[in-house]
């Protein structure tokens, strides 16, 4: 078998993607010859125990990543900041630091300034994912045909930046690299805004149902279900979320107010020409989905 790419992982945080991290790296066996790995609560450390995801478990973020030349921060990024000032002293000289977080201004102004001289900091996010959580939920196959974008701040030593991209290569991923703000306005448009509208719109029913339009979820099929898979998220992960990528959220829920407003007048006023318009740019921007298999 080839050498592992680490000797030693240590995951700060196994939920969904940082146990799914695991099992990658258990089931190829190409990836870390040792995963050490620590999460807040003695619940998740117990189950990380018992689904065998770690060779040790810890309490002591510290004492997790001693030794460790590969340490991921797989927590919520608005953790990132407590977490890093918590762990950086106790980072080995060339370890290379990384994280899964889905914002990555944020993690460069949160992590980035505490990062200790020597060693490497490649900020990641794996676009990948399912609305469930913790580590139960996690799956080796996860990453696979997915795309991993490395936003690694100038002057990031290209052999840690390489590694990396080498994880996630491992992982059946797509590779990367790009500006961390295109990163954050990007995915506004793709994921957070999407989650902010099926947020909002499962509360708008929510409060109908409960001002007597029992029949709301009772015919839920309808097109409102698909909502309420994306709704259905962890509230911390996506509340820090939305706060960590503040700017570009809003100014995409600007833009698409106005476009909403513009299709409420275009029914308002019986306006086929502009309505069929719409639909038809929907159809097609799900059949090119389909055509490049990310659908
Ligand atoms: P998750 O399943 O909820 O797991 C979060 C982990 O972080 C748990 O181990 C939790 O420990 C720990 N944690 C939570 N708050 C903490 C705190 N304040 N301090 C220390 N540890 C804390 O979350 P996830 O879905 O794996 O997401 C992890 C990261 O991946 C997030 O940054 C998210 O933005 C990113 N991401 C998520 C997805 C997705 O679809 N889920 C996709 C791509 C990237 P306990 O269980 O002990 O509380």
């Amino acid at each position: 078998m080839t050498e592992p790419l680490f000797r030693r992982l240590a995951l700060i945080g196994v939920g969904l993607i940082g146990s799914s991290i695991a099992r990658l790296a258990r089931r190829r066996g190409d990836i870390a010859g040792e995963i050490v790995a620590t999460a807040r609560t003695e619940r998740t450390r117990a189950t990380v125990e018992r689904l065998g995801l770690a060779d040790r478990v810890l309490a002591d973020p510290g004492a997790t990543v001693e030794g460790a030349d590969c340490v991921i921060l797989c927590t919520p990024v608005g953790a990132y900041a407590d977490v890093a000032a918590a762990i950086a002293p106790h980072l080995a000289k060339d370890a290379i630091l990384t994280d899964v977080g889905s914002t990555k201004q944020s993690v460069i102004r949160d992590v980035g300034p505490l990062v200790p001289e020597g060693v490497h900091f490649v900020p990641a996010h794996p676009v990948a994912g399912t609305e469930h959580s913790g580590p139960e939920s996690g799956f080796a196959e996860l990453f696979e045909g997915r795309y991993a974008i490395l936003t690694p701040p100038p002057g990031t030593d290209e052999a840690a930046v390489e590694r990396i991209a080498e994880l996630w290569r491992r992982a059946g991923s797509m590779v990367e690299v790009m500006e961390p703000g295109h990163h954050d306005r990007v995915m506004a448009i793709v994921s957070h805004l999407p989650h902010l509208i099926a947020f909002t719109i499962c509360g708008t029913a929510d409060d109908l149902q409960d001002q007597s339009m029992k029949d709301v979820l009772r015919f839920a099929a309808s097109g409102f279900r698909d909502f309420t898979r994306i709704a259905a998220s962890d509230p911390v992960m996506w509340r820090d979320i939305f706060l960590n990528n503040r700017e570009a959220l809003l100014e995409m829920t600007q833009r698409f107010t106005e476009d909403m407003t513009a299709m409420a007048r275009a029914v308002r006023w019986g306006d086929n020409a502009y309505i069929e318009d719409k639909i038809e740019r929907g159809r097609r921007i799900r059949r090119s989905l389909i055509a490049i298999r990310q659908a």
